[in-house]
C-alpha cells in the first residue's frame, strides 16, 4: 500500500485526481496527518464514509515507530523505527520553548573520531518524509500536554549535506501551513564541513542557520579527528562559512567540542579567536560527552573555563553548552549503539 505521510499537499491532491476525488480534500488530509495526530482514514471524520473507505484500500500513513524512549526532567530521547531503519532524535525542555535534534541518515560515513553514530558507517539516507516523521512524532508527543515543537536542529545523526536534496525537501515541507509552519529563522543544519554544499544551501537564500563543528583550529589536529579534513581544509571551511554569513544575513555557529588534552589548551583557544577574527559568528564549546568506544574524556572545569576566557578577552562571541542528555546517553548514536 502506498505511504501517504511525507508527501506534500500538491502531491496528496495528485493521489485525489488518480482515484477519482475532488483536490480540496488534500487540505483536510494534510491537517489531519501533520497537525492533528490521525494514523488512520478512520480518525478523518470531516471526510466522507465513502472516501474513508476508499483511501484505506489504496493508502497507508505510515509515520515513525517508537522503540524506546529515555527521559530527565529536561530530556526526551526517542529511538525510533522508520521503514526498517533504526534512528535517534532528541527533544530538549528549554525556558525559551522546545527543541528538538533530528537524525539525516542512519548511521553516517564521515569516520569523526569521538562521535558513535558512525562506528559501524552509514547505513542509508533519510527521507524527506522520515525526517519530518521525527518532527511530527514529538510534535504529537507534545500536543498532549498543549504544547508543540518550537525549533530544529538536524544535528543527529548523519550528515545532512552528504543527504543535500531530502534535507531541503524537509526543510520546505516542515515550513508549509499544512504541516507546522515552521519559520526557517527556527531551522539549524548542523555539518562536518562539506564545503561545495555550504555554497549551495547559501544560493538557496533560506535564513536558516548554519552550524559547523569545527573541533580543533589547525589542519593537522583537525585531520586527525574529521576525516572530511582532509578533503575540505579549514581555510576553505571558514570561508565557506563567511559566504554563508554574508549571503543569508545569519549568524553561523561554530561548534568546538573540548576533549581533555587533545584540543583544550589556551594555546588552542588563541589559535581559534585569530582562525575566527572578524567574522559574523558565535562559537558554541561542548565539553565531549565521553563514548564508551572512544578514548576521550571531558577536561577539568579550569581547563574548560581557561579556553572560554581566551575567547572572551579577544572578543570572540562564544557560549559553554549546557550538557543536555548526557545522563540519558543523549549523546550523538549513543542509544541507537545499544540496540543495533
Ligand atoms: N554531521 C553533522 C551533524 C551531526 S553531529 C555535523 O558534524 O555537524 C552533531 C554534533 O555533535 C556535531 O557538532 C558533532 O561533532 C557533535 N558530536 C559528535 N560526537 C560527540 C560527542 N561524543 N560529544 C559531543 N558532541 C559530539
Amino acid at each position: 500500500m502506498k505511504n501517504l505521510f511525507g508527501l506534500t499537499l500538491a502531491q496528496l491532491q495528485d493521489e485525489l485526481v488518480s482515484i477519482g476525488q475532488k483536490k480540496f480534500r488534500a487540505a483536510q488530509m494534510a491537517a489531519w496527518i501533520y497537525q492533528r495526530g490521525a494514523r488512520s482514514f478512520d480518525a478523518m471524520t470531516d471526510l466522507s464514509k465513502e472516501l474513508r473507505r476508499q483511501l484505506s484500500e489504496r493508502y497507508e500513513i505510515r509515520a515513525a515507530q517508537l522503540i524506546t524512549r529515555l527521559d530527565s526532567p529536561s530530556t526526551a530521547k526517542f529511538l525510533l523505527d522508520l521503514n526498517g531503519s533504526t534512528v535517534e532524535c532528541v527533544l530538549m525542555r528549554h525556558d525559551y520553548g522546545n527543541s528538538i535534534c533530528i537524525s539525516s541518515q542512519a548511521g553516517c560515513a564521515m569516520g569523526c573520531a569521538f562521535c558513535a553514530s558512525t562506528l559501524n558507517g552509514l547505513e542509508r539516507n533519510l527521507t524527506a518524509a522520515e525526517m519530518i516523521a521525527q518532527v511530527i512524532f514529538i510534535n504529537d508527543e507534545l500536543r498532549a500536554e498543549s504544547a508543540k515543537v518550537d525549533s530544529i536542529v538536524v544535528m543527529g545523526m548523519g550528515e545532512p549535506l552528504m543527504n543535500f536534496d531530502n534535507l531541503i525537501a524537509f526543510l520546505r515541507l516542515i515550513h508549509e501551513p499544512y504541516t507546522l509552519g515552521m519559520s526557517y529563522r527556527r531551522l539549524t543544519v548542523s555539518t562536518c564541513g562539506i564545503v561545495p554544499k555550504i555554497y549551495e544551501l547559501a544560493q538557496l537564500k533560506l535564513p536558516i542557520t548554519l552550524s559547523i563543528s569545527l573541533h580543533a583550529p589547525t589542519d593537522e589536529l583537525r585531520s586527525t579527528l574529521m576525516p572530511i579534513n582532509r578533503t575540505f581544509g579549514l581555510d576553505a571551511l571558514i570561508k565557506a562559512g563567511r559566504d554563508y554569513g554574508e549571503r543569508t544575513g545569519r549568524r553561523v555557529t561554530y561548534e568546538y567540542i573540548l576533549i581533555d588534552g587533545v584540543n583544550d589548551s589556551t594555546e588552542h583557544a588563541r589559535q581559534l579567536a585569530t582562525l575566527l577574527k572578524d567574522q559574523l559568528a558565535n562559537v558554541n564549546v561542548i565539553p565531549i560527552n565521553p563514548v564508551v568506544e572512544r578514548d576521550f574524556k571531558r577536561p577539568p572545569s579550569r581547563t574548560i573555563n581557561a579556553f572560554m576566557e581566551v575567547l572572551e578577552a579577544r572578543g570572540i562571541g562564544a557560549t559553554l553548552r549546557k550538557e543536555f542528555g548526557a545522563e540519558i546517553n543523549a549523546a550523538c548514536g549513543q542509544l541507537r549503539r545499544s540496540f543495533v
